[in-house]
């Protein structure tokens, strides 16, 4: 397996990139890597290039950039809007939506969000090495969290927000998306709490925003997060699309 490494761009043939004293650790000590050894890299804006590794020490490494394999490829324009949950269960909600072509991470505070502070160089560190194993050419951000209030008053009038509704008037996301104009999309799911009574009202009652449901059972916030993702990616994303030609 080729080690397929997120660097700084821009990329360009013939050049050399410096990797991180992190990615040099993980090369020499984990991965036992020589000079020489073939790479792939990729800076989420200029495609994707074979490299080999042109020096390498305990602390710092640098790739050599060879042809470019791949061009670069925009995810689909679909945000996650997400209410921070539980440490182990918030790793793994930011690690499913990079894979499941998230191309931006917004998180919500909303009144029963029991609010973890986010550490944003850890969420940007996850979604890279996420980034990397699943293959995707883009690597999506993860905005600072803001109140629900905020995040809806200054909502981007383009882009529709799918609201996963536990409760209240919601059709089913399927019989939503089947109908709807292909563009922007959001998904927002709530926290462990669920939404409030007036929380789904004021969501309701937003122009850009669409309610809902995900079937008759109550998911936790993470399994709602990836329904929602897939079945959008299924509907109007790129799933229609072949899967990565491996070289
Ligand atoms: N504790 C709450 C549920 C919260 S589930 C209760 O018992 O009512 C966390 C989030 O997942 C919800 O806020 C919602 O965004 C989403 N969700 C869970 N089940 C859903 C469903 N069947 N339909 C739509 N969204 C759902």
């Amino acid at each position: 397996m080729i080690p397929r490494l997120f660097v700084g761009g821009p990329l360009t043939e013939g050049g050399a990139v410096p990797l991180t004293e992190g990615q040099a650790h993980y090369l020499r000590a984990v991965l036992r890597c020589d000079v020489g050894q073939a790479l792939i890299v990729f800076d989420g804006k200029s495609g994707e290039f074979d490299a080999r590794l042109g020096a390498l020490t305990k602390r710092a490494a640098v790739a050599e950039v060879g042809t470019q394999r791949r061009p670069f490829q925009p995810s689909p324009d679909l945000w996650l809007v997400f209410a921070p949950i539980k440490k182990h269960r918030l790793d793994f909600v930011v690690e499913k939506a990079v894979e499941l072509g998230a191309a931006r991470l917004l998180p919500v505070i909303t009144r029963r969000t029991d609010a973890p502070r986010l550490n944003s160089e850890r969420l940007a560190a996850q979604i890279a090495e996420a980034a990397e194993q699943c293959e995707r050419l883009d690597v999506p951000e993860c905005g600072p969290a803001r109140q629900l209030a905020a995040l809806l008053a200054a909502w981007p009038p383009e882009r529709t927000l799918y609201v996963c509704a536990e409760a209240g008037p919601a059709r089913p996301f399927e019989a939503v998306l089947e109908g709807r104009e292909p563009g922007p999309a959001a998904v927002l799911v709530g926290p462990e709490g669920g939404f409030t009574q007036e929380e789904l009202e004021v969501l309701a009652a937003h122009p850009n925003c669409v309610c809902v449901g995900l079937g008759p059972r109550i998911l936790r916030a993470e399994t709602a997060a990836i329904t929602a993702l897939a079945l959008w990616q299924a509907k109007c994303g790129d799933w229609r699309l072949p899967p990565p030609a491996r070289g």
